[in-house]
């Protein structure tokens, strides 16, 4: 844990699944659920046994990968034409996907892509990738320069 600009003290989820949360007065810790924190959105208030109030924050580790079906493009190098794409596999650190025609990327590109959650804020993302593996109609890639924290995609993520 550790104490941020925002006041807020960041903890980690190891699993994507819970979360323990430690008083920064006392050292009480207990775990929760993230589901049970969704719907407070970034941050929470917490109120420890001690009588501590802090603000707090969940940051996801960014092995967190998932298997999605999301609409997408990625901006032709050559071209700059954006086309159409399926996000195949999700993390916060990079992505698949499957472009619709044959294309023409290799390992070591770098493109800009976006693609839509299928949340019900249907958030786009933009990123640049580099591309690490180009297999038929099947590229992988890591982003480059992504957000260090990204809130929709680390919930989004969540198993
Ligand atoms: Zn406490």
């Amino acid at each position: 844990m550790q104490p941020k600009d925002s006041g807020a003290v960041v903890f980690h989820s190891e699993d994507g699944q819970n979360i323990t949360i430690q008083c920064r007065h006392c050292r009480y810790s207990r775990t929760a659920s993230i589901e049970s924190l969704r719907d407070f959105g970034r941050f929470f208030k917490v109120t420890c046994r001690c009588g501590e109030r802090f603000m707090a924050s969940v940051e996801f580790r960014r092995h967190l990968r998932k298997r999605v079906d999301l609409d997408g493009v990625y901006h032709d190098p050559g071209t700059g034409e954006p086309e159409d794409i399926v996000v195949e596999d999700l993390s916060l650190s990079g992505i698949r996907f499957a472009t619709l025609r044959p294309h023409s990327l290799e390992s070591g590109m770098r493109v800009r892509i976006s693609f839509t959650l299928d949340t019900p804020k249907r958030p786009t993302k933009d990123r640049t990738l580099e591309v690490t593996k180009a297999e038929g109609l099947h590229v992988s890639g890591r982003f480059v320069g992504a957000p260090e924290r990204d809130p929709d995609l680390g919930f989004y993520l969540m198993p």
